[in-house]
């Protein structure tokens, strides 16, 4: 049977925070590889600017190629406009064998948000979802959404056990221009893409 980790996000940019909890996901349900999925245009951040497409995927590929079990994963790039998360989980299905488990890998806010999500029942039925901390939401009331989440929709959901990391894209947009911190959050090529590409040069 195939493991099959996603691990969805607009990545503007990816950063050590993605990263580490892959890792974790990766090494605590032995999964068998992870596909980081960028989409579109996400319709929860329509309201902001995103940087093009072409500097998101060019910045997964250098935070990814050292690791032989990540994979990019175009579904969501492809297809053609809104892709929800259970649409692309149907879509997976159908391109791996049969007896795949696929594993939907979030942070404490997207469990937190994932009722206003558009069909969360088709999401936990076709997806084991792994959930980690994040800033202000602890262990318990992680535990505690996931029970709710489990009594509204069914599925299973499980809590990872990989220490809060308190880092963001938000913030490496917001303080790239002027701070050397948030570059030790980026994996060191996609700090190096951002410098020569001249991304996040301004205050927004
Ligand atoms: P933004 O600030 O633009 O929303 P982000 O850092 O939240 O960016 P996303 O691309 O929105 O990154 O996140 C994709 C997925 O990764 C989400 O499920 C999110 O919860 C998770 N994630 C991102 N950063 C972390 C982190 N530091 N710890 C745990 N989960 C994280
Ligand atoms: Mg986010």
């Amino acid at each position: 049977m195939l493991h099959i980790g996603i691990m969805g996000g607009t990545f503007d940019p990816i950063h050590l925070g993605h990263i580490q909890l892959a890792e974790h996901a990766l090494n605590e349900v032995y999964l068998d590889r992870i596909l980081f999925m960028p989409n579109h245009t996400p319709w929860m951040k329509r309201n902001r600017d995103i940087l093009a497409i072409e500097h998101r995927l060019n910045m997964v590929r250098l935070a990814i190629e050292d690791n032989p079990a990540f994979e990019l994963s175009l579904v969501e790039i492809e297809a053609a406009g809104d892709s929800y998360t259970y649409q692309t989980l149907e879509t997976l299905k159908e391109n791996f064998p049969k007896e795949t488990q696929l594993y939907f890998i979030v942070g404490a806010d997207s469990l937190f948000n994932m009722e206003d999500w558009v069909h969360p029942e088709l999401i936990l039925q076709n997806a084991v979802i792994l959930a980690a901390v994040r800033e202000g939401r602890d262990k318990e009331a992680l535990h505690e959404q996931k029970e709710r989440l489990i009594e509204l929709f069914g599925g299973e959901i499980r809590l990872l056990s990989m220490e809060q990391v308190d880092i963001s894209s938000t913030r490496i947009r917001e303080e790239f221009y002027q701070s050397q911190d948030v570059k030790e959050m980026l994996p060191k090529k996609v700090a190096e893409y951002i410098t020569q590409n001249h991304l996040y040069q301004n205050e927004v």
